[in-house]
C-alpha cells in the first residue's frame, strides 16, 4: 500500500465532489452517505474496533520487555518463594514433558491492592525470559456479545505473535482484576461476560506444553471467592499465591527499595517509619517515600527527614491538610469527640496515644495517632471488645457533653460494626459458631444491639470517671489545636491526684 494512499483519498474525494457538482450531478444524497458512513466508522474506532479481532489487540499499549527482577519487589518472601518455583515448571519444561507432567496453564495472585501483584508478574516475565502481555478484566467488559471474547482471542494472538517477533520462547499474559471477568456464572440468562470467560478457558484449555511458544496466564484478584470455579480447577488456575499485607521486617525492605533514590538524612530510622506505617500496603509505602521528598522539597532542604517521613505517614494514612474553617462550638465537639476516642485507648491500652490533633485532613475534623502497636494476626474478644470501646468513646464523649451524637461518628460506627461482624464470624458471640447465612436478620440485629449497646454503656462509665482529664486537655487542644501522647498521659496522671 502507497505510503500516503489514505492521504491522497482525504485529498481526492472533495475534489471529486467538486467535480461532479460542476458537472450538475446531484451530489446531495451522496454528500449524506458519505458522512453516514464516516460517522458509523468514528464510532467503530473508538469502540475499538469494526470487527472483534480488530480490537483490543491494537489499542493495548506494546509493552517492552520486563526489566524488574525480584530482587526489586520488597518482603513478600514466601510468595516470591512460590511464585519462583512454580516458574520453574516454564523454564524446565523439557524434564517435565519428558515425565508426562501437565504443564502450567495459569498462577493465580491473591491478596490485596497494592501489595505487589502486578509487580511479581512483571518479575515473572524477566525470571523466565518471557514476552509480557499485560491487561486488565474491565478491558474485556463490553455491552455487545462476543466483543470481549474477541478480545481474549486477540490477548493469547498477540502474545504468541510477540513471543515469536521478539524470539522468546515464552509468553507470560497477566490478567489484573480477573474477578470482572471470571465471576461466577449463574445458571439460567447469559450474560456477555460469560462468552468472555467461556472463551479464556478455551483459551487456556489450548496451551500445550510442546509447543512453542508456551503461554503462561497469570491472574490477579483481591475477591477469589467471587471467582468462578471452572477457572479455578485443576489445569487451569490450580496454583494460588497468596501476596498479603507486608508485615514490618517487609514494610522496612519496601521502603529500602522506594528510599533508593531519595536523599535520606542520615538520622533517618526507617525501622521507626515500618513501625509506625503499621497496617500499610507497598503502594502506600511507596507513597510515603513520594510524598515526604515533596515535604523536603516545600522546605527546600537537600535531605529528606524523619519528620517529614511521619508528616508523610499522616497525610499517606488520612489525607492532605484541609483549609476547612470550622467555628469554635464545632472545634469543640471535634476536641470532646476525638479525646473521647484518646481516654479510652489510654485507659484500656495505656501509652498507647502518641498525638491528638484538631487539624482536619482529608474527611476527618480531627484525629487520634495511636503509638505503632505489636504486629498481630489473631486476636480474643477482650482486644476486640476494646477496640469497638475505643471507636465508640468519641460519640459516648458528645453525648455526655452534648446529650447527643453528631454526623462526626459515622466512621467509628462502621468500624465498630466491622468488628461485631468479625466477632460473630468467629463464633465469639452469644450465637455460637453458626453461619451467619442462617440467621435470620432480626436475631443478627438483635446480636449486633446487645454487644453494641452494653459495650456502649461500659464506656459510658470508663469516660464518665474521667471529667477532669476532659476539661483539662480540653484547654490546651482548644488552644495549641495538638496534644502529644506525653502531655495527655500527664494530664491522666494530675487528675488522679485532683479530686473529681
Ligand atoms: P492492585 O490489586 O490494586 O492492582 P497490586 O497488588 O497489583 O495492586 P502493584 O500494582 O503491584 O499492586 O503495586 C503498586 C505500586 O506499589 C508499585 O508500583 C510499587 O511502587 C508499590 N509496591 C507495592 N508492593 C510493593 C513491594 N512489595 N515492593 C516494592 N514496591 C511495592
Amino acid at each position: 500500500m502507497p505510503k500516503y494512499l489514505k492521504e491522497i483519498l482525504l485529498g481526492f474525494i472533495p475534489v471529486l465532489f467538486i467535480f461532479m457538482a460542476f458537472l450538475g450531478i446531484n451530489i446531495f444524497p451522496i454528500v449524506i452517505a458519505a458522512g453516514m458512513l464516516t460517522a458509523l466508522l468514528i464510532i467503530a474506532h473508538l469502540r475499538g474496533g469494526l470487527t472483534v479481532n480488530a480490537g483490543a489487540g491494537k489499542k493495548r499499549k506494546k509493552e517492552g520487555p520486563s526489566k524488574l527482577t525480584f530482587e526489586e519487589i520488597g518482603g513478600q518472601d514466601n510468595a516470591k518463594q512460590e511464585l519462583r518455583e512454580a516458574l520453574d515448571f516454564l523454564i524446565r519444561h523439557e524434564e517435565i514433558s519428558k515425565f508426562g507432567i501437565r504443564p502450567l496453564k495459569g498462577i493465580l495472585l491473591t491478596g490485596p491492592p497494592g501489595t505487589g501483584k502486578t509487580l511479581m508478574a512483571r518479575a515473572a516475565a524477566h525470571y523466565t525470559n518471557s514476552v509480557f502481555v499485560a491487561a486488565s478484566g474491565s478491558e474485556f467488559v463490553e455491552m455487545y456479545v462476543g466483543v470481549g471474547a474477541g478480545r481474549i482471542r486477540d490477548l493469547f494472538k498477540d502474545a504468541r505473535n510477540r513471543a515469536v517477533k521478539e524470539n522468546k520462547q515464552s509468553a507470560i499474559i497477566f490478567i489484573d482484576e480477573i474477578d470482572v471477568i471470571g465471576g461466577k456464572r449463574e445458571g439460567g440468562q447469559q450474560r456477555e461476560y460469560d462468552q468472555t470467560l467461556n472463551q479464556l478457558l478455551t483459551e487456556m484449555d489450548g496451551i500445550y506444553n510442546n509447543e512453542t511458544p508456551r503461554i503462561l496466564l497469570v491472574a490477579a484478584t483481591n475477591r477469589k471467592e467471587m471467582l468462578d470455579s471452572a477457572l479455578l480447577r485443576p489445569g487451569r488456575f490450580d496454583r494460588h499465591i497468596q501476596v498479603d499485607m507486608p508485615d514490618k521486617k517487609g514494610r522496612k525492605s519496601i521502603l529500602e527499595l522506594h528510599a533508593k533514590n531519595k536523599p535520606l538524612h542520615p538520622d533517618v530510622s526507617l525501622d521507626k517509619i515500618a513501625e509506625e506505617a503499621y497496617g500499610f500496603s507497598g503502594a502506600q509505602l511507596e507513597s510515603v517515600m513520594n510524598e515526604a521528598a515533596i515535604y523536603m522539597m516545600r522546605e527546600d532542604l537537600t535531605k529528606v527527614e524523619q519528620r517529614h517521613l511521619s508528616m508523610a505517614i499522616d497525610k499517606v494514612m488520612m489525607g492532605e491538610k484541609t483549609d476547612r474553617e470550622t467555628n469554635h462550638e464545632e472545634k469543640k465537639r471535634v476536641a470532646i469527640h476525638e479525646l473521647g476516642h484518646a481516654i479510652m485507648a489510654e485507659l484500656l491500652r495505656p501509652g498507647s496515644v502518641s498525638q491528638v490533633t484538631l487539624t482536619p485532613r482529608g474527611q476527618a475534623l480531627g484525629y487520634v495517632r495511636h503509638n505503632p502497636q505489636q504486629e498481630q494476626y489473631l486476636y480474643t474478644k477482650d482486644y476486640l471488645e476494646d477496640q469497638i470501646m475505643i471507636a465508640l468513646g468519641g460519640a459516648a464523649a458528645e453525648e455526655m457533653y452534648y446529650g447527643g451524637r453528631s454526623t462526626g461518628s459515622r466512621g467509628d460506627f462502621d468500624q465498630a460494626l466491622n468488628i461485631v461482624e468479625t466477632m460473630m464470624k468467629s463464633g465469639l458471640t452469644s450465637l455460637g459458631i453458626a453461619n451467619l447465612e442462617m440467621v435470620t436478620t432480626e436475631e443478627l440485629m438483635k446480636e449486633n444491639s446487645k454487644i453494641l449497646d452494653e459495650l456502649m454503656t461500659r464506656t459510658r462509665e470508663h469516660l464518665e470517671k474521667q471529667r477532669n482529664v476532659f476539661d483539662y486537655s480540653l484547654d490546651i487542644l482548644m488552644k495549641e489545636e495538638v496534644l502529644s501522647g506525653e502531655q495527655f498521659r500527664c494530664q491522666f496522671r494530675d487528675s488522679v491526684l485532683l479530686p473529681a
